[in-house]
Order: structure tokens, then C-alpha cells, then sequence
């Protein structure tokens, strides 16, 4: 049989409003990179035009507390009130098919990503923005939250900012399609290093 090369995993994470989610959809359209994304599960409310099991596996807070009773969690992390984790089975299935798969997370799951996973092939990218003014106006632009959730994410914004020392690539996203393809570029350098 042949030997399937075990995929990269690739941690993208960044303050909410940052524009992860569109960078992601952006840079997986590109097929010649090969990458399939962790769907995580959280116990947070479903917003419109969110796909139960394409965005997120939304949960009820009991059934989190089971996954993590279980230890079916590669990481875990409370972010504004609700859980978010990543499921061990999904990121194992996906990387043993040799597929580089990308974990959409946060700064502390992302801590104990590589904590666990240290001599494995993790690539870790943080993405800024131009400006805390602009994160503002994003996270208000696409906000479904009430405006306390809204100042709690902003709040947690700037610490969040705070750790991108912990991470081996930096990118700004001063524009989308900029941004998506410095990190193809990051991911396509690290494939052949792979
Ligand atoms: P949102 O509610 O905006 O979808 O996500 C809130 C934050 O949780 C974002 O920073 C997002 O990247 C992060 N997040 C999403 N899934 C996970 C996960 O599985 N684990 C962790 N630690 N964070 C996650």
C-alpha cells in the first residue's frame, strides 16, 4: 500500500473580527495546497448563514462538558461566555489522509496546541490588524452581539494582540487577498519543507 505522508497542521488564530474566517475560505480554494479545515465545537448560539457541522458542531453546554470528560479534545477554551474546542478524532482522520489541516483558534487553545504537539508539524500564523479603530468597526460591521458582548470581544482583543509573540509568522491584514496570500506562500514553504 502506498505510504500516505502525514499532513501540517496549521493554526491560524488572531483577534475576533481580524477576518480569519474570510482569509481561511479564501486561501482554501486553492487545491494545489491540499488543506481541510477542523470544524470545532462550541456552545455558542448558531448566527445566520452559519451551517450546523460545516462551520461549527454547535453543541449544548452538557454535551462540551461530556467531550471534555471524555478527552476528545485536543484543546479547549472558554473565549466571551461560550466553549470552543477541537475535536482529536477530526484533526487525527484528516491529517492521517495526508490532508495539511488548518485549526481556526484562539490564543489559548492555540498555547495548548503547541504544548501538546511540540516536535510535530505545526505551523503557527497570527494575523493583526491595520488597527484596533479598524478591528472595531469590523467586529461592529458584522455583529449579531449585543453591545456588551461586542466591548467584551473588543476588550479581549487587546490582550489577545498581546500574544503574538507566541507565534512563529505574524501577518498583517491590511487587505484580504494580500494577506491570503502571504500565508499560501508561509503554508507552500512549509509543505516542501515537510
Ligand atoms: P466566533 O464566536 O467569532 O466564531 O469565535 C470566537 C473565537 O473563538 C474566535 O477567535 C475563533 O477563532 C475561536 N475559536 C473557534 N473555534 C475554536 C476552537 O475550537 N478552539 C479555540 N480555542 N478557539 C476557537
Amino acid at each position: 500500500m502506498e505510504n500516505i505522508k502525514r499532513g501540517l497542521l496549521i493554526i491560524i488564530s488572531g483577534p475576533s473580527g481580524v477576518g480569519k474566517g474570510t482569509i481561511r475560505k479564501e486561501i482554501m480554494d486553492d487545491e494545489t495546497l491540499n488543506l481541510a479545515y477542523s470544524v470545532s465545537m462550541t456552545t455558542r448560539k448558531i448566527r445566520d448563514g452559519e451551517i450546523d457541522g460545516k462551520d461549527y458542531y454547535f453543541v449544548s453546554n452538557e454535551e462540551f462538558d461530556r467531550n471534555i470528560k471524555e478527552d476528545n479534545l485536543l484543546e479547549w477554551a472558554e473565549f466571551v461566555g461560550n466553549k470552543y474546542g477541537t475535536l482529536k478524532s477530526e484533526i487525527e482522520r484528516l491529517r492521517n489522509l495526508g490532508k495539511n489541516v488548518l485549526l481556526e483558534i484562539e490564543v489559548n487553545g492555540t498555547k495548548q496546541v503547541l504544548q501538546k504537539c511540540q516536535g510535530d508539524d505545526v505551523l503557527s500564523i497570527f494575523l493583526i490588524p491595520p488597527s484596533l479603530e479598524e478591528l472595531e468597526n469590523r467586529i461592529r460591521a458584522r455583529s449579531t452581539e449585543s453591545e456588551e458582548a461586542i466591548q467584551k470581544r473588543l476588550a479581549k482583543a487587546e490582550k489577545e494582540l498581546k500574544m503574538q509573540g507566541d507565534y512563529k509568522y505574524v501577518v498583517l491584514n491590511d487587505d484580504r487577498h494580500r494577506a491570503a496570500n502571504e500565508i499560501k506562500t508561509i503554508i507552500r514553504q512549509n509543505i516542501v519543507k515537510n
